[in-house]
């Protein structure tokens, strides 16, 4: 892919490339292994945004674990709306589980904080979070967010998984937006 990529009217910047994001995805599969042994996970793949991340992810993931898919949307343009609006596809029992939800980006938390509530209604032994990008700054402190590839600045990104009204999803690196 381009250094500079045009995405409708916004640019962006080549910003992690594969290689390195290939790198902490094995450092992470490497921890969720050591920690998750014997607990047999259910790993919930939230949709659309985190299913390259999480098709990396879970091949390096060599324990017995169950993956299920959810939709949830809360996104319109580059500005999160905050609100949930839909959970769709839960088709697993979470009783009594250790579950992990896969998430590709942590900006403000606000959808993962409804769907944690909504998870904890169906009485789960543990929620942890694996996410491959985290916004500290837009995060704040809201709750422990157990495993992260990168730390990123407040700025909107594309790539690997992660899209701009519906484009850029496809590449294998990350972009940042350039401000205009
Ligand atoms: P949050 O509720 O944490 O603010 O945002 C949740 C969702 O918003 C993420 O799962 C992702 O789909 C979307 N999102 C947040 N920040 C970005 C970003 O920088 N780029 C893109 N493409 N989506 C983002």
């Amino acid at each position: 892919m381009p250094d500079i990529w045009k995405l409708k009217d916004k640019s962006f910047n080549k910003f992690i490339v594969n290689n390195d994001i290939q790198e902490k995805v094995q450092e992470l599969a490497v921890r969720i292994n050591t920690d998750l042994d014997g607990k047999t996970p259910l790993f919930i793949v939230v949709l659309n945004g985190a299913f390259i991340f999480a098709s990396d992810l879970l091949k390096k993931v060599t324990i017995d674990c169950e993956i299920a898919f959810v939709k949830l949307s809360s996104y319109k343009g580059t500005d999160s709306t905050g609100v949930v609006q839909q959970i769709i596809g839960l088709d697993r029992d979470v009783k009594g589980r250790t579950i992990v939800i896969i998430e590709d980006i942590v900006d403000t938390g606000l959808t993962l904080v409804r769907f944690r509530e909504i998870l904890s209604e169906m009485e789960p032994a543990n929620v942890m979070i694996a996410t491959c990008l985290l916004k500290p700054d837009a995060f704040g402190d809201k709750f422990p967010i157990d495993y992260h590839c990168f730390s990123i600045p407040n700025e909107f990104v594309v790539g690997y998984g992660l899209d701009y009204d519906g484009l850029g999803r496809n590449s294998s690196d990350i972009y940042k937006i350039i401000a205009q």
